[in-house]
Parts: structure tokens; C-alpha cells; sequence
């Protein structure tokens, strides 16, 4: 996908930080915004509102398999896993969750841990598999638990087996919340199949707008009155607060597109990111990847280039937007600590790109990023050899002497 930017064209293969909205999300989104009305209003204006809102929820819910009644719309996933945590937190005296959770999840265990919840993030292997027997034997101790792991990693799309987590944790009376941010139109998900109780979903990752997202609330799950924000009554409560109608007419129509075409994007984004790993491998040998092999997103690639920072690699490669680490993360200090917890050392975490595509991308994102790539890798490592780069670390972008 070729993006215009105010400083030329951009080869886009970040789809995890955003994706591109999707035409049908954009024609929605503008044509609800042209329209007055409050959805909580009784007159015709209000109730075409709330007509477009109730056929985006059905839509969403189409997506991931669920009634409509069952979403709950909010401002993206950040706003959906700390809502999944206070609408538990009545009952419940502990999180577990993993150590390559998003921050908007671990930052939110971390906020409950000072109001007296017990956190227990635990550990992953090599491949950011977290290893589910020491779930089982936590959850041994009957405490109220509520169980948060992430569907899909966002680093480097490493997929948690979320039904074998469900048979655990249900088998011991802990509820269970998956941050599906990445997995969502990127992979199929049917909850009528999988039982988790709460699930987070972020529209701008499947084409739809920033700033419109959803938290999946199983109907009969026992959950309290705490909430995040007080107010009206929209959302059943869960969310009070005038709707962002547009937004949400235009995730509506990407969950629909996106519905549609799931299968054959799959396949297609699937053999591209696999043409870019085989191709970069081929050029720089002693390059890596990260994460399960097997049981990965489709479209996200995460690479080692040892020696050669990441900063100062996308530094020389203006054209191509790909991202160290997650684009979240990346402003702040230290290395990916998805990376670390895997094990990778300090340096290997500062020398790795996260190459992700998605529905939109082509071939010619994907040659272009291979040959810009090793250009840039072996600018980069040249540089510091020859003394003209200094490799400071994350935080600093790549410093030229
Ligand atoms: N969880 C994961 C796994 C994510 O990748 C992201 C976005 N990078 C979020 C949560 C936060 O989503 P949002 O920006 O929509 O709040």
C-alpha cells in the first residue's frame, strides 16, 4: 500500500500500529457524519442516529460472532481492557496476565495492584508463549481471578492458544479476557465458540476509524457496577456518554468489508509476509525472526538485524514505514519488553524490526521493503564500523558522530 505523506510516498507495512481505512469505512463514516441527531434522541433525527448505531454493532458483532446486544462501544482497546478490569474489579482479587501484554493492559493491572488486587504477570518462552500449566496450578488456590491474555501479540504476532486459557480458567472459576487487537480481521474468531467473557477489539486495525472500539461483555457474566466514567445511561451504563455515531458507522462498514473478504486476505497477506521474510533472510543471512512460526498473525513480521540498531535502519529508509518494536511503545525508553521477556538481550531488542501488512499491501511493498532493508542494514552497520555511528541504545535515534 502506498500511502501519500506531506514528504512524498511511503510504502506502508505498519499495519499493526494502523491500518489504512478501508473505502467502505471512510463512505460510512462521512455519510453518518453529514447527518444530525443524537442516537438518545426521540425524534426522527435521533432515531436514524441510533439506526446507524445499531447496524454497526450488528456488523461488529458479525465480525467476532456474538450478539449485538453483547458489544459495548468505546474509545479503542486501551479504553476496552481498563473497562474489562473495573467492571470486574468488584468481584475479583487478582489479574494474571502475561509479560508481552500490550501496557494498556499491564499499565491497568499495575493501577489495580495499588487498590490492593493481587498481579501476576507470568513468564513466556522463547517464542512469547506464556506456559499455561503454571496458570493452572495459580489458579489452584481458588482466589477470584479474573485472566487476561492477549490473542495475538502485537510485536510480533505470536498467537495465545485463548481456548485452552478458557478451559483452565473456567475449570477453576476465573473469568477470562482476551485483548484481541490484533487478531481481530486478521484472523477468523467466533465467540459463539470461544467462551471467553470479556474481549477488547480496536476498529482502526481492521480498516475502520482511530478512536472507535469495543469491548465484547458475555451476556449472564457476573460483573459489577463499577465503571470507568459515570454519567448517562448509553451502553447500558457501561459507557455513558454521547456516541461517537460517525466513527462507529465507519467501523460498522469495515467489520462488514472486512467480514466478507477474511479468508481470501488471509491467504493472500500470508504468502507476502512469508516472500518478505524468505527474501530479506536470503540478502542478510544472519538475520532472524521472532516469535512462534507456526501459530502467528498472518501479516506481522518481526526481524533481528544483528549490529545494525533498529532507529538508524528506519532512519535510512524514509520511504518505507515499519516500526522497532510497536509503534506504542516506541516512544518510550529501553527496549521492547515483548523482546526481552522472550529472552532476546538488550542489543538483539534494539536491533529488530516489526514489518506489518495487511489487507491493502502488495508486492511491490514488499520487494521494495526487502531491497530498502538490506540497503539500509548494511549502511548502518558500515557506518558503525567505520566509526561514524554510535550505538547509543533505544531513545536515541540512532546518533550520527
Ligand atoms: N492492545 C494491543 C495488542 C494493541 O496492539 C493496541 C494498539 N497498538 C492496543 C491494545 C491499544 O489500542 P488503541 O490504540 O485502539 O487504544
Amino acid at each position: 500500500m502506498v500511502a501519500a505523506s506531506p514528504v512524498g510516498r511511503v510504502f506502508y507495512l505498519d499495519y499493526n500500529a494502523t491500518a489504512p481505512a478501508r473505502p467502505e469505512a471512510i463512505a460510512a463514516l462521512t455519510s453518518a457524519l453529514s447527518e444530525v441527531g443524537n442516537p438518545s434522541s426521540l425524534h426522527r433525527l435521533g432515531r436514524a442516529a441510533d439506526a446507524v448505531v445499531r447496524k454497526a454493532r450488528e456488523q461488529v458483532a458479525a465480525l467476532i460472532g456474538c450478539s449485538p446486544g453483547e458489544i459495548v462501544f468505546t474509545s479503542g482497546a486501551t479504553e476496552a481492557n481498563n473497562l474489562a478490569f473495573a467492571a470486574t474489579s468488584g468481584r475479583i482479587r487478582r489479574v494474571i496476565t502475561t509479560a508481552v501484554e500490550h501496557p494498556a493492559v499491564l499499565e491497568a493491572a499495575r493501577a489495580l495492584a495499588s487498590n490492593g488486587w493481587h498481579v501476576r504477570v507470568l513468564e513466556v518462552d522463547r517464542q512469547g508463549r506464556p506456559d499455561l500449566r503454571s496458570l493452572a496450578e495459580e489458579l489452584a488456590d481458588e482466589t477470584p481471578t479474573l485472566v487476561s491474555m492477549m490473542a495475538a501479540n502485537n510485536e510480533t504476532g505470536t498467537l495465545i492458544d485463548i481456548s485452552q486459557v478458557v478451559s483452565i480458567a473456567h475449570a477453576a472459576g476465573a473469568l477470562v479476557h482476551t485483548d484481541a487487537t490484533q487478531l481481530v480481521g486478521r484472523l477468523p474468531i467466533d465467540l459463539a465458540q470461544l467462551d471467553v467473557d470479556l474481549l477488547s477489539l480496536s476498529a482502526h486495525k481492521f480498516g475502520g476509524p482511530q478512536g472507535v472500539g469495543a469491548l465484547f461483555v458475555r451476556r449472564g457474566v457476573p460483573l459489577t457496577t463499577k465503571r470507568l466514567t459515570y454519567g448517562g445511561g448509553q451502553e447500558r451504563g457501561w459507557r455513558p456518554g454521547t456516541l461517537n455515531v460517525a466513527g462507529i458507522a465507519g467501523a460498522g462498514a469495515a467489520a462488514k468489508a472486512c467480514h466478507h473478504r477474511l479468508d481470501d486476505e488471509v491467504d493472500r497477506v500470508r504468502s507476502l509476509r512469508d516472500h518478505l521474510e524468505r527474501e530479506i533472510i536470503k540478502l542478510i543471512p544472519d538475520a532472524w525472526t521472532n516469535g512462534d512460526p507456526k501459530h502467528r498473525l498472518p501479516g506481522t513480521s518481526s526481524i533481528t538485524f544483528p549490529g545494525a540498531p533498529a532507529d538508524a535502519v528506519i532512519a535510512a529508509m524514509p520511504d518505507v514505514a515499519v516500526s522497532n518494536g510497536s509503534a506504542c511503545s516506541s516512544g518510550a525508553p529501553g527496549p521492547s519488553h515483548v523482546l526481552t521477556a522472550m529472552g532476546l538481550s538488550r542489543e538483539e531488542a534494539e536491533c529488530t524490526i516489526r514489518f506489518s501488512l495487511g489487507y491493502a499491501s502488495t508486492a511491490t511493498d514488499v520487494s521494495t521493503a526487502v531491497d530498502e532493508t538490506a540497503l539500509a542494514v548494511a549502511r548502518v552497520r558500515h557506518a558503525l564500523t567505520d566509526g561514524e555511528l554510535t550505538s547509543s541504545g533505544v531513545g536515541s535515534p540512532g546518533i550520527i558522530s
